[in-house]
């Protein structure tokens, strides 16, 4: 509806019509998904936002070109060739004031690899993952430093300083997620990960580091990633499988339960004398529900369960 009454605004605006377009796009779609009438106005208060159409950009070699003007663009990475920029691109401003071109571009899906190796992860407290072969992956400390400099920078109200160190703290958190997901799917052609359990937690006061964690943006970049590296990717409902032992499949007494389980980091399973890591255990029954759970038309035949 918008979309038709502003179709001859571009001129007179001196903005592009894609991205009037765009604007209106999203003005329609916040406010089905806000149930309002109006929204609210975007004041100065707001960071900058400029929406485009992807076709209206073009890639030059120092920046790209954009309604009748060219951008230079520091290029966090390039762009691969054979990909699209897609709508969805936009210009857009941090709080700290700096602005962004981010280019959403689709590429084409790799095939399905051959599935050699399979992996599965626990998300945890202790550690940020633990891995089915035993490897234990720690989330970055939460910077003690960064928090440090944080209060004294909020103590001497220096809000520029405040936010520097903010956008830092989650530049790094969120590099360091990308890295790992990254080198998971490119590791592993089979992958389970726990879906998550944090539901149950919330009530505890566990719940702000579970939440804090990190851990669904993870599963959420695994999941995509594992698409385009044509890995093989299921969430696996992680209920028991803390408490089961992976060596003999019992659920026996000795092993950690509930919320007084979650001190316990090593145990000995009763019923065959096996002793597990906690989390690596855990890790080791999220992949064999997944292999289990594929049955017969599994294309894992292969599959060494660790
Ligand atoms: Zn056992």
């Amino acid at each position: 509806m918008l979309n038709k009454l502003t179709t001859v605004s571009s001129k007179e605006l001196g903005i592009h019509s894609g991205t009037i377009n765009a604007v209106c796009e999203q003005y329609a779609k916040s406010r089905s998904q806000k149930r309002r009438p109006y929204l609210r106005y975007r004041g100065k208060k707001n960071l900058g936002w400029v929406p485009l159409k992807g076709r209206e950009l073009k890639e030059t070699p120092k920046g790209f070109h954009f309604n009748g003007r060219e951008y230079k663009v520091f290029k966090s990475r390039c762009i691969p060739c054979g990909a699209t920029i897609k709508d969805g691109t936009n210009f857009s401003q941090d709080n700290r004031g700096n602005w962004f071109l981010n280019i959403s571009i689709e590429l084409p899906d790799s095939a399905q690899r051959p599935i050699n190796r399979g992996v599965g992860i626990d998300l945890g407290l202790k550690d940020f993952a633990t891995l089915s072969n035993g490897e234990k992956i720690q989330a970055p400390v939460l910077y003690r430093d960064a928090q440090v400099a944080l209060a004294i920078a909020q103590r001497a109200r220096k809000s520029r300083r405040v936010r520097a160190i903010q956008a830092k703290t989650a530049h790094r958190r969120s590099d360091f997620l990308h890295k790992l997901s990254t080198r998971i799917v490119r590791e592993f052609d089979l992958i389970a990960v726990g879906d998550v359990s944090a539901a149950g937690l919330v009530k505890t006061n566990m719940a702000k580091s579970v939440l804090d964690a990190g851990g669904s943006s993870f599963r959420n970049q695994l999941t995509y990633k594992a698409v385009k590296h044509g890995a093989w990717l299921e969430k696996v409902n992680e209920n028991f499988t803390t408490q089961t032992c992976s060596d003999c499949g019992a659920r026996p007494d000795s092993s950690p339960r509930g919320i007084a389980g979650l001190g316990i980091r090593q145990w000995v399973c009763s019923e065959c004398g096996g002793l597990h890591d906690r989390d690596v255990n855990a890790a080791e029954n999220i992949l064999s529900k997944l292999v289990a759970g594929l049955g017969h038309e599994t294309p894992v035949e292969g599959i060494p369960v660790l």
